[in-house]
């Protein structure tokens, strides 16, 4: 045990977030500092941020030890985020700093506490009194001595802020200066929980119960959309602020938050504490500061809320956790679902991991009894699941370009008639995947990436979607030049907008995708509007399907039913499986019944027919199998190797010598395939080649791994990536 307070003078070994391989040694501040304590030291000439780790290693000089400048107002790390920092980093095999940069992704940790002008019912009187001003004050004496700011005060009373300042001049409004990181407002367990159906509050039930236990534990919370997941898991949350507990809820999506803040609000009488990349930077400052100090009860955010610095968590819930937006792709490769178990082990708290269609990995640890498992196992109220129908395709008359068959085509009418809505999802966006030259068969592709270009006729350009590189859609071929020969060949949400306006030019048709809006506020925006029955048609990516709720929708057309199946993703049929679920179950949520109809050219293909059966636990035993037969996760390990430079040919030989010389691996029962181009070979003007090791459950794959990797040094341009348990095969 190291000890938790250093006195003055004392070496300290001290972690920042800069790429150095290890921690760095100083003499404690006056008045000593406590370890985890957050401090700012000097680093050359440069003054960074970081965190006492332990004593001292020793071997630096002392003599030529530098003193920590100053200790932070900020509460000092955990021993709990510590190790889990720890641990999470020896998982993913990411240096410590690295790790450390994901938990201080704050600005301003080392500024002194800010003020601001806040505004409050004075004693003085305006000279003549207008309407705004009386609505100003009205608002005030409502607040009984709370006090807003300006552009809070000035909303809320619907006036201009000169009104507020008008006020100010006659004191009969007070402005006053007020520290920034201010508490959050109190939530209140009791304030108003629904009346729960049966299994519902047999599952709220057994979740509260875990968290009077105490400890860690996980539980697989299982339901159909619509079921009421969130309704249950919100009542755990409630049994945790009632401990005095702190809890947080994971949501996939930002565009998630509006009606999920709004649903809390309604169940605990105040919102949540947001965390996302929406929320501005003096408000990440104060949900960070406040989350150390045990200011925040429950923080609602995207994966990167993990890693905040809690004071006392009692409770993380996973929502959607079968969700591909849990994997980080870039920098820190990590899956927020498995991280947010192992910091519930360390930490001592309870999981919930929510979803009507649950990862296999999930899947399999609740059969193993690893995880505990609820099942609710039917909608509320009168919501029941949407029929599900296959289009065989091969039977439908279609003319090329076109994508709503005849009888996609007649269902939407009788909704239209009906005043009811129908969804069109395609998981596609832009106009279309691929721009050829109808002269020489030229295909535009992105300059630095081997991807095709996508049309996208909204922002009248061609976007890389792997680099995000666009550029004006030429009238010349680049390749053989030759004029207005350049067409759209398959389908993308922005074409299919256009052919549903040709077939029912009286409906309103909304696209709905996620690079067709500024911000996700206008998304946000435009969902609400939708939901209220803004529009009778929706086209959309799979953005719509996660969680919205839209009651009067009663039809789901899936456009492509077999886009997900194919490639070569090991988890291609349990993505399609889910997407489609998802899809279907936003069809029907409230009294009206509804139906999805897929588009499918393989209306046999065991993942359409499991999909249409209904019978899930049929489909997650099959593909157990599959995947248990081919010693994949999760009855395997893998890892994948990312090799890039901007010379393919250091790559695949770096490539080689690796899978040649695999005896750390082979030591272990591992085996290693490749090195193959990437899928997606060249990525902004880098070359990418990828090796995949397989290795047995038990086996200790992170040191063969740096065992083998560490044999050769990368030279040049090279750099390399190692993605534990990968999640997309690019
Ligand atoms: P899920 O998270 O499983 O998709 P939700 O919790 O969002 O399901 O519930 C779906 C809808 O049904 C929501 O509008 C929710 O408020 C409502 N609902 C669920 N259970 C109840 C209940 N016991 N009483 C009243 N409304 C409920
Ligand atoms: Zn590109």
């Amino acid at each position: 045990m190291p000890p938790s307070f250093f006195d003055q003078g004392a070496t300290i070994a001290v972690l920042t977030a800069q790429p150095l391989d290890k921690t760095l040694d100083y003499r404690a501040p006056e008045g000593g500092c406590f370890l985890g304590a957050f401090v700012e030291v000097p680093l050359g000439p440069r003054k960074v941020v970081g965190v006492v780790w332990g004593p001292g290693t020793g071997d630096w000089d002392r003599a030529k030890l530098r003193a920590v400048i100053r200790v932070l107002d900020a509460a000092p790390m955990r021993d709990e985020l510590r190790s889990f920092l720890e641990r999470a980093g020896d998982y993913t095999l990411t240096p410590l700093p690295a790790m450390l940069r994901l938990c201080t992704r704050a600005p301003g940790l080392g500024d002194p506490p800010s003020m601001r002008k806040v505004y409050r019912l004075g004693q003085g009187a305006a000279d003549r009194m207008t309407d705004a001003r009386t609505r100003v004050l009205a608002v005030l004496r409502d607040l009984g001595g709370l006090s807003l700011t300006l552009g809070e005060l000035a909303e809320a009373a619907g006036v201009t802020t000169s009104v507020v300042k008008g006020l100010v001049k006659f004191g009969a409004v007070q402005e006053e200066e007020s520290p920034r990181d201010t508490p959050f407002p109190v939530l209140d367990p009791a304030y108003g929980g629904k009346e729960l159906t049966g299994d519902q509050a047999a599952g709220a039930e057994r979740l509260r119960e875990g968290l009077r236990m105490g400890g860690y534990g996980t539980v697989l919370l299982r339901g159909v959309t619509g079921s009421g997941k969130t309704e249950v898991y919100l009542e755990a949350v409630a049994e945790c602020l009632a401990q005095g507990r702190q809890a947080l809820v994971l949501l996939p999506e930002i565009s998630l938050t509006a009606e999920f803040l709004t649903r809390v609000q309604a169940r605990f009488g105040a919102r949540p504490a947001e965390w996302h990349s929406g929320v501005t930077m003096t408000e990440r400052r104060r949900v960070w500061k406040m989350v150390g100090e045990g200011k925040v009860q429950f923080v609602a955010g995207a994966r990167s809320a993990l890693f905040l610095p809690f004071r006392d968590l009692g409770l993380i819930v996973v929502d959607e956790e079968h969700d591909t937006s849990y994997k980080q792709e870039e920098g820190v490769l990590y899956n927020a679902r498995d991280m947010a178990v192992l910091r519930a082990s360390i930490c001592g708290a309870r999981v919930v991991l929510a979803s009507a269609t649950p990862s296999l990995e999930s899947w399999a640890n609740a059969e193993t009894g690893k995880y505990e498992r609820i099942e609710l196992t039917s909608r509320f109220g009168a919501a029941v699941l949407p029929e599900m129908r296959a289009i065989d395709m091969r039977a439908e008359d279609l003319p090329g370009n076109k994508w709503v068959s005849p009888t996609l085509r007649r269902a939407i009418e009788v909704r239209l008639e009906q005043g009811e809505q129908s969804l069109l999802f395609l998981n596609r966006r832009g106009y279309a995947p691929v721009t050829i030259c109808r002269a020489c068969g030229f295909q535009i592709g992105c300059d630095h990436c081997d991807a095709r270009m996508v049309e996208h006729r909204f922002l009248k350009r061609l976007v890389c979607h792997q680099c995000g590189e666009s550029k004006p859609v030429p009238t010349k071929c680049p390749s053989c030049e030759a004029e207005d020969r350049l067409s759209a060949v398959g389908p993308g949400v922005e074409r299919l907008g256009e052919e549903v306006t040709e077939l029912f030019p009286q409906a309103r048709v909304a696209v709905l995708s996620s690079d067709m809006y500024g911000s996700a506020r206008a998304m946000k925006a435009e969902i609400e509007g939708i939901a209220e029955g803004s529009a009778d048609i929706i086209i959309g990516t799979q953005l719509v399907a996660k969680g919205h709720n839209f009651p009067l929708l009663t039809l789901v057309g899936v456009i492509d039913a077999d886009l997900g199946l194919q490639g070569s993703d090991l988890r291609a049929a349990e993505r399609t499986f889910q997407l489609m679920r998802q899809v279907a179950g936003r069809a029907g949520r409230a009294e009206k019944p509804g139906i999805a109809l897929m588009q499918t050219f393989q209306p046999e293909h065991p993942v359409i027919r499991a999909i249409l059966g209904g019978d899930e636990e049929r489909f997650w035993r099959a593909e157990a199998e599959e995947r248990r037969a081919a010693g994949v996760p999760p009855y395997g390990r893998m890892a994948g190797i990312i090799l890039s430079s901007t010379e393919v040919q250091e790559i695949f030989d770096l490539g080689n010598a690796l899978a040649r010389q695999d005896d750390a691996l082979r030591k272990v029962g591992a085996q290693v395939f490749g090195p193959a181009p990437a899928p997606i070979a060249r990525v902004r003007g880098r070359h990418r080649v990828r090796l995949l090791v397989k290795a047995p459950k038990g086996a200790p794959l992170q040191s063969a791994l740096l065992a083998w990797t560490g044999q050769f040094r990368l030279r040049g341009q090279i750099r390399m990536a190692i993605d534990i348990d990968p999640q997309s095969f690019y």
